[in-house]
């Protein structure tokens, strides 16, 4: 009979490959490839862990109720409705799980978070990418797409990895195009970087409808990305799916009590967004004035495109940047493109002159 064997849509999988870590040869990297915060966590939130470690010993309350509160009360929501998650990333694979199976469909954008496709296929349902419009979410696209087998729309709204947004009015034409019975899941995980005024994250419209959710995350502009920390708001009938089958003990202690800490601290993330957003205009003001071509974003990262003749070109550029200590993340499927992400200061200066330097042409003189 030989080795157990798993789906063959399993096997068809190849792995989420993360942002890269480690530049050959060079000490302590300038890490600008994950999306990570610049500024680190609250320094309430850093308390909170230290305090939790005595408590470790217990497991975790498998209700969160203490930091869903606290997400309620900042965010106007009603508290059974919302659920955390070892990241939203959990959160986004039980919702495709629950509702996608073999025979079924789920549309997504072409170019977005390679977390749908990967947990769709792992379900055995059938992918169904929409190439994306002006870098954003192709409304019109996704309705032609959908059929009596789609069950889920998935919009990353702003996208990753372009950084483009859908306004609300689209995300309000979406869904109402959308037969009752596919679920719409919002993920938006960017929220907090958005500065547009004509931009919405989505829980008005699950409080409105039965067929949308909206997912967060602590990773990005709160800095508890080490610590896996997400949360959804969703209609009842979808906590209620959601909660009969998630890990009892989904948010480790240290996890929730540094979420609690940091989403009390408003004043703290106040300042990191208006930092983000600062540094983030900034980057694409340099990079535009270099001549490269930069999708307007809307997150705390900018996507760049190079010439496609050599010696110019985004994987030129990259291999430049490693060898001078700066990780930024390249996509296979956007081979003229780098995205960057923002980071300190001293950071996105060092980026912008060896960049400089890499499209003048003397590289070697540039930066440090
Ligand atoms: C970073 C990111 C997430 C967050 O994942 P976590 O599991 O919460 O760390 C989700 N969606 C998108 C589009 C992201 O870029």
């Amino acid at each position: 009979m030989g080795a157990p064997k798993a789906h063959d849509w399993i096997m068809d999988l190849a792995a989420y490959v993360p942002g890269k870590a480690t530049a050959d040869g060079v000490k302590n990297p300038v890490k600008m490839s994950a999306n990570e915060s610049a500024l680190g966590p609250s320094p309430k939130a850093v308390e909170a862990i230290k305090a939790s470690a005595a408590g470790v010993m217990r497991y975790p309350d498998p209700a969160s109720h203490d930091l869903i509160a606290a997400i309620a009360k900042v965010h106007g929501l009603r508290e059974e409705r919302i659920l955390c998650g070892t990241g939203s990333d959990e959160l986004l694979t039980l919702l495709i799980h629950s509702y996608a199976g073999v025979g079924d469909e789920v549309i997504f954008s072409e170019l977005g978070f390679s977390v749908y496709p990967i947990q769709a296929q792992a379900a055995g349902a059938t992918l169904v990418p929409v190439p994306n419009k002006d870098w954003a979410a192709n409304v019109d696209g996704m309705l032609a797409a959908v059929t009596d087998k789609t069950k889920l729309v998935i919009v990353d709204n702003p996208n990753n990895p372009t950084g483009a947004y859908l306004p609300w009015s689209e995300v309000e034409r979406l869904q109402k195009g959308l037969p009752e019975h596919v679920l719409l899941v919002l993920d938006a995980a960017y929220a907090e970087c958005v500065t547009a005024g004509d931009y919405e994250a989505g829980e008005e419209l699950v409080d409105r409808f039965e067929n949308v959710v909206m997912t967060r995350t602590f990773s990005k502009l709160y800095a508890l990305a080490g610590l896996r920390v997400g949360w959804m708001y969703a209609p009842d009938h979808v906590v209620d799916v959601i909660n009969r089958w998630r890990m009892p003990f989904n948010v480790s202690n240290p996890a929730h009590d540094a979420a609690l800490a940091a989403v009390k601290d408003q004043a703290y993330l106040d300042e990191v967004v208006s930092f983000t957003a600062e540094w983030r205009d900034w980057l694409t003001a340099e990079l535009t004035a270099i001549g490269l071509d930069v999708v307007k974003s809307q997150t705390n990262f900018v996507l760049v495109g190079f010439p496609e003749e050599s010696p110019f070109t985004a994987g030129e550029c990259n291999a430049y940047l490693l060898k001078h200590g700066y990780i930024v993340r390249k996509f296979g499927v956007l081979p003229n493109h780098l995205r960057i992400s923002v980071g300190t200061e001293t950071q996105n200066r060092g980026l912008i002159s060896l960049i400089r330097g890499f499209m003048n042409g003397s590289p070697d003189e540039a930066g440090q």
